[in-house]
């Protein structure tokens, strides 16, 4: 095992920001460390030739995670989904960070209130079931899950195990499910370059619109909630920094100050963005 070796397991990686945001981090904290970016399709044949401490999984792994690990924590219990795996004597722990940096992102840097909004969740994937936990557990009202394959939404408000508050819905269903105080983009949809047809009712002057997506991922989706007549418009990187920050401190102890890595990113972000 090398203790110093970290990594970010996905298919695809390429473009991944984490290698740059857990360099900043450990800079900041003074620890040598290394964190690549694995390209793999077999999650498992990558997992077993890892010698690190500690790994990042992103999409399309999360599932798998944590069926590899031989414990894990509440959060990833509750999710099913593992996005930090942490390394220990008697196997992999799996831990879950997205939903933590997702609340933080909205209501530490974003100032949003989340408690009783009425919420639309797109999406039932990796991502989908580690942010749907944390929204719950930070006082959001009815969420409604709607998904393109909707056996998975049902899955997963089967799993969050709150049938008064957690109702799965068909894509069908949305022009008439009225509007949303915050809706979240939790599908890959416009990263394959196509996206439903999403209704205008869904969102209104009170409605915040978040996609877990950041950069030109997010534009579309964005750009509907803009159009829609939404209040807020949030993309993805907050989070993705805010939960890069809860990984870090579950393998060193300490949690880095994610200001100014956000600040660098996000003019990273806007100068491509308009770039294109
Ligand atoms: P998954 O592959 O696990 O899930 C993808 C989701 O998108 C599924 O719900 C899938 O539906 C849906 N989807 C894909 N294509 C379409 C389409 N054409 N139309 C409608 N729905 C579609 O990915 P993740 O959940 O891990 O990631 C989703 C997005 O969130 C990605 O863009 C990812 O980068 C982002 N993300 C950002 C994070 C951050 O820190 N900022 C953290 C986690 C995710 P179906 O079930 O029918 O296939």
């Amino acid at each position: 095992m090398t203790a110093s070796r970290y990594a970010l397991i996905g298919h695809p990686v390429a473009h991944s920001l984490s290698p740059r945001i857990h360099a900043a981090f450990a800079r900041q904290a003074g620890i040598d460390m290394r964190y690549d970016a694995i390209d793999a399709e077999d999650f498992d044949a990558a997992l077993a030739a890892f010698d690190g401490a500690g790994a990042n999984v992103t999409l399309p792994h999360k599932q798998r995670a944590a069926a590899a690990c031989s414990t894990l924590g509440d959060r990833a219990r509750r999710a099913g989904v593992v996005n930090t795996l942490v390394r220990g004597d008697g196997g992999w722990h799996g831990d879950n960070t997205d939903g933590l940096g997702l609340v933080r992102d909205l209501t530490g840097r974003q100032r949003l209130d989340l408690r009783k909004r009425r919420t639309l969740l797109l999406g039932a994937g990796g991502g989908a079931r580690g942010v749907a936990p944390a929204l719950l557990d930070a006082g959001i009202g009815d969420l409604f899950v709607v998904n393109r394959t909707p056996e998975r939404a049902d899955a997963l408000a089967d799993a969050l195990g709150e049938p008064m508050r957690v109702h799965p819905r068909y894509l069908d269903d949305l022009k008439g499910l009225g509007e949303f105080d915050l809706i979240v983009n939790a599908t890959s949809a416009t990263r394959n370059g196509s996206f439903p047809g999403l209704p205008m009712s869904l969102a209104g002057p009170r409605t915040a619109a978040v996609d877990l997506s950041y950069g030109e991922a997010a534009v579309g989706f964005l750009a509907w909630a803009r159009a829609a007549g939404a209040r807020d418009m949030v993309d993805g990187l907050g989070m993705l920094v805010e939960q890069a920050a809860e990984s870090f401190a579950l393998w060193h102890g300490v949690r880095p100050d994610t200001d100014a890595i956000h600040a660098e990113l996000r003019a990273r972000e806007d100068a491509l963005v308009s770039a294109d």
